[in-house]
Formats: structure tokens, sequence, C-alpha cells
């Protein structure tokens, strides 16, 4: 069956391709707006789609546009609820990936936004890998660093504050790296361009803080939980120095789109014995189970879209 993927603008659900903006969108010319990425899982033997953690992250959403002073007239439930009506529309039966974005929508030139109009927009796409998941990354240190809470504040998904994770992305990519790690101002590790980042040292898996500049990630807190009750390893969440990576056992990167992502080479010294390590494998192998709804537990995660099949 042929069908056509559905965006929901403006109140309305339309094909993708209709669904456009005015040039003179004040999100576009500014960077003016707030967004999430979900992920979709198809469970082939279940035919049946998991949106994973939706809640958490419109939860996260909606923070982001108080941070940004966007109101956003939809509720969780309800950007539930129009998140399974897309993909739904879209008969997607496939991995996606879900990209809500409330938005200062008014037309017209100068940056300030008080008494501009706001937006919300959603729309969904087929998505696979975002990194390499098996290989192991090898990153540099950025010589970017990321931005400030009070410059563009990390803890909110501010689409202006991706230009500082563009920037860092495109130094790696030229020189021949998977992705970047980046250090805040003062000089401490923050994340990657775009997923938190853990290592393991002495038997502790090792995060940075959520004051230290990084997004408070939905995979992160997953992790931790799963790292807590599971593998019995002690979390601790404390400022991370860059020649720590250098000595960690092991270091991984983890996001929506970054799934659990082991790294191998960090500023070309191995990372341990320059292999994806053991807890970093463990945590993979449990998140993907987890996501796909392989796993049967932690229920409240997954969003199921379809009925049930019958059986
Ligand atoms: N940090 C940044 C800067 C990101 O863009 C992302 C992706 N949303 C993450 C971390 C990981 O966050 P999450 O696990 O909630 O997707």
């Amino acid at each position: 069956m042929e069908t056509t993927a559905i965006a929901f603008i403006d109140g309305r659900y339309l094909p993708v391709a209709e669904a456009n903006l005015n040039v003179m969108t004040h999100a576009l010319n500014y960077g003016t707006g707030v967004f999430e990425g979900i992920r979709g899982y198809w469970n082939a033997a279940e035919e049946q789609l998991f949106l994973f953690r939706a809640r958490e992250h419109f939860v996260r959403l909606h923070e982001s546009a108080r941070i940004m002073a966007i109101a956003l007239p939809y509720s969780v439930d309800d950007l539930c609820q129009i998140s399974l009506e897309i993909v739904r529309r879209s008969a997607y039966r496939q991995d996606i990936y879900l990209r809500p974005i409330a938005y200062k929508s008014g037309l017209g030139i100068g940056v300030g936004t008080a008494g501009v109009a706001d937006g919300f927009l959603l729309f969904a796409t087929p998505m696979g890998n975002y990194v390499d998941t098996e290989r192991g990354l090898r990153c540099c240190v950025s010589s970017w660093r990321r931005t400030s809470d009070n410059a563009i504040p990390p803890r909110a998904k501010v689409t202006g504050g991706y230009a500082n994770a563009a920037l860092a992305k495109y130094e790696a990519a030229t020189n021949g790296y998977d992705e970047a790690i980046m250090l805040a101002e003062n000089g401490v590790v923050a994340e990657g361009s775009a997923e938190n980042l853990f290592m393991v040292r002495r038997g502790s898996l090792i995060t940075p803080p959520i004051s230290d500049n990084v997004l408070e990630g939905i995979t992160r807190a997953t992790l931790m939980e799963l790292a807590r009750t599971e593998l019995g390893i002690p979390v601790v969440e404390r400022t991370i120095q860059r020649t720590e990576l250098y000595t960690a056992d092991e270091v991984f990167l983890c996001g929506t789109g970054a799934q659990v992502a082991g790294i191998v080479e960090v500023d070309r010294r191995p990372v341990g014995v320059g292999r994806i390590g053991p807890v970093t494998a463990a945590l993979q192998s449990r998140y993907f189970d987890l996501v796909h709804g392989v796993s049967r537990d932690r229920a409240p995660w997954r969003l199921a879209v379809y009925e049930p099949a019958r059986v």
C-alpha cells in the first residue's frame, strides 16, 4: 500500500510536501524554535511500532519552551496523541524518528520575540543509525566549546543552539573523525555534538552532572537507571576532565539518535584496549532489547502505535 508521510502543522494534518513555512518565519531567521527527537522502533515479530519514552521527550519540550518563552498549547497527552495520529496516518512499519518543533512563527525582521506569534509542527521520517553503533567511534575533542547556560542553555533543545553542534561536527568530520566531544567554556568535558557522554573508570560509570552544560538526556537517564538497577555498577555524576578520557577503560556516547555508541579512540589515543568494552556492550544490548520491546519489562517506556496484532 502506497502511503503519504503526514505532518501536523498549525493544527492540521497535511502531507509533508504541503507542510511548508513562510521565508520570513522568525524561527528560520533567528533560530527561535525548541525541538525534540523521538525514536519509534518497529518490532516485526509483533507488527508493532514503539515510541520510546515519548512522554519524557514532550515534558522536556515543554521545559525548553518555558526557557525560550514559546507558548506550547498542547499538553504532554495531546502531543502523544498527535504523534500516534501522524505515525498511523503515515502507516509506518519501520524504524522512524519524530521531530516536534515549537517555534516563533511570526513574520518580520527583528530578533525580539515578545508579542511574536508561536507555532507548532510535528513530522516523522524513516531513520536508521545516526552514528555507527558496532564498529566503535573515533572521536576528537573539539576546538569549539559547548555554549554555556548563560549564552544558549544546552538544557533547552533550541534550534539555534545547534549551530554550536554543527560547527563541532563539521570540524570532526572534515578532520576524519566520527564525532566531536565538546568541552564546556571552563574546559571540562560536556558531551558529544548531540549525545551525552559516559566513561567507565576504576569500576564506576561516570557522567558529567546536568550542571556542567549538557542536555538532560533521556537516554542518559535510561542508562543510569539500567546500570544502577541491573548491572550493579556505581553510577557517579561528577565533572570529567579531558585527560580522564585518555585514561578511561571505556567511553561511550548515548542519545536518541546515537543510541549507545562505544568510542574506541579519543584524540588518536585508544580508549582502554581500543575495543568496545563490556559495560558499554551490556548497556547497548539491553537498550536495544528494551526500545524494540523484545524485553517486555519497563512497559511504561514504550508507547505502542498500533492495536496489538490478533493471534
Ligand atoms: N546532548 C545533546 C546536545 C543532544 O542534542 C542530544 C539528543 N537529543 C543528547 C544529548 C541526548 O539526549 P536524548 O538522550 O534525550 O536524546
